[in-house]
Parts: C-alpha cells; structure tokens; sequence
C-alpha cells in the first residue's frame, strides 16, 4: 500500500521526533491522526498543512479511554488503522539514590503503560485486519544501561521487550512491529529532566553530538513506507560521534 493510502496514528505527536515525523507524512499525503496532550502544537501542524488529511486529539497515553478515543476517531473517519507510532515518553532522570518515587511512577505510566495502552486499542482491530503496524520510540537506553538513568533505562528495556513479544505473537496476524531506537536527539524531551546536574550534564552532551528530529523521522518514513512482505523490526539511529 503506498505511504499516501496508509492510515497512521501518532501518539506523541505533538513536539521533536513526532512532530517531525508526522510533518514528513503530512508532505507524501498520509492519513494522519495526531494525538498528544498540547492540543495547541497538534493546531499548528495542521494549520501548517491546510491541504493534508490531518484529524487531531488530544490524549493522555496513560488514559486508556483516551487512547481508545483516538483509535475511536481513525476508525469512525476511515474504517481501518494501518500504523500505529507509540511515541510519547518522558525522560526525568536522576541517580537512583534521590529516590524520586513520583517521576519514576510517571515514567513507568508515560513509557510503558502509554505503549501498552496503544497496543491494547489496536492489536484487536489489526488482528481482524490482517494487517497493520505497530512502531514505538525506544532508546539505545533500550539496548545500554547509564549512571543516573537506571529507571528511564528500564522503561525503554521494557518497551523493547514488550515490541518483540507483539512480533513474536502478531505476526501470524500479519503485523508488522517496528522498534526504533534513537541516540541522542535535540528535542524538548531534556526539559522534563528535573535533576539539575543530570540535566546540564546531558544538554552539553546533546548540543555537541545531538541528532535533529528529522534523523529519526526519516528512519520511521523508511519503515513505514515497506513492501508488505517487509518489516524493518529493530533499528538503531546514533549520531555518528556519540561514545
Ligand atoms: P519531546 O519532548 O519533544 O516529545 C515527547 C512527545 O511525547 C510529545 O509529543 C509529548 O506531547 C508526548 N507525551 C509526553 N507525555 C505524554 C502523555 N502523557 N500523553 C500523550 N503524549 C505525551 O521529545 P522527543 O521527541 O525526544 O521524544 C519522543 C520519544 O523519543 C520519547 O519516547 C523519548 O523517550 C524517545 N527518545 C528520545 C531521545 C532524545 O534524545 N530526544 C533519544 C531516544 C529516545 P505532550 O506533552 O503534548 O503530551
């Protein structure tokens, strides 16, 4: 199916590699529908693009009936989900000793249960498809664990896991999963760490090496945009000087 008949769900869509990538989708004429909790940054998408087919809600991933008040709206409008992009996440991290028990509750519900929450609303609808295709934004703090980082480490190690399992049990229901796992990229996403030396730390190191949004963007177009037969399942996308 070309990229431009596809109907895409974004959760997370509202800033940095969602909003990237859902303006990329938007220029190849895309089904979207753009959900996050800033209804204001998902307008000024769609204002930018006055002709795309762009739809917007705005959701809280870790509200399940919100979640399925999105998958409800591409549905309604289209009949069919052909991607879903498990994006939204938070990155509060600080060393485990100052025990910040609230951001690590809402990494856990942002993170992981945000991804679950997409995958509970969608699995039944593309199992009866046959089709579909499930991506989520994970980390190379997926893949590696970091001093100060252990509890946002360990969402992104779970959502890797969690991808793998949907691979492992949908493909005979014929979805692809894709997981895409970035390096440091320059977005908004170092604004929720509230730590200061954690946050000065990693906004030096994210101005010298940092990708852009459009890196990432660019790497989920290509999995999107796959022959049926195709699934592009595990990628990772690093600046080229990161250590
Ligand atoms: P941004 O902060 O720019 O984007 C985060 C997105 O998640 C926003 O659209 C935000 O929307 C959304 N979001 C956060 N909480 C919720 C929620 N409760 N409900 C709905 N949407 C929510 O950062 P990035 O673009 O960097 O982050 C995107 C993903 O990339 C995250 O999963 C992050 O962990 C991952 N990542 C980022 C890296 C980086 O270096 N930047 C590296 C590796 C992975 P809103 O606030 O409007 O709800």
């Amino acid at each position: 199916m070309a990229i431009k008949d596809k109907v895409i769900v974004i959760m997370g869509a509202s800033s940095g590699i969602g909003e990237a990538t859902s303006k990329f989708l938007a220029e190849k004429d895309a089904k979207l529908i753009l959900a996050a909790r800033r209804l204001d940054r998902l307008e000024a998408i769609k204002e930018e693009f006055p002709e795309a087919d762009i739809h917007i809600q705005q959701a809280d991933v870790t509200s399940f009936e919100d979640v399925t008040t999105v998958v409800k709206l591409a549905m309604d409008t289209y009949g069919r989900i052909d991607v879903l992009y498990n994006n939204a996440g938070i990155m509060p991290t600080a060393p485990i000793a100052e025990a910040r028990r609230d951001e690590w509750q809402k990494m856990l519900d942002i993170n992981v249960m945000g991804v679950l929450n997409g995958i509970a609303a969608v699995v039944p609808i593309m199992a009866e498809q046959k089709s579909g295709h499930i991506i989520a934004t994970d980390s190379v703090a997926g893949h590696v664990v970091y001093p100060d980082s252990a509890v946002y480490c360990g969402t992104k190690f779970a959502v890797r896991a969690i991808m793998e399992g949907v691979r492992q049990e949908q493909r005979e229901n014929n979805i692809k999963s894709t997981i895409i796992s970035p390096g440091a990229v320059a977005t908004e996403l170092y604004k929720t760490i509230s730590d200061k030396n954690v946050s000065e730390a990693l906004h030096e190191s994210q101005k010298e090496w940092g990708l852009v949004s459009e890196d990432i963007a660019s790497a989920v177009v290509f999995a999107i945009d796959t022959p049926d037969r195709m699934a592009v399942s595990d990628m990772i996308v690093r600046p080229t000087t990161q250590p």
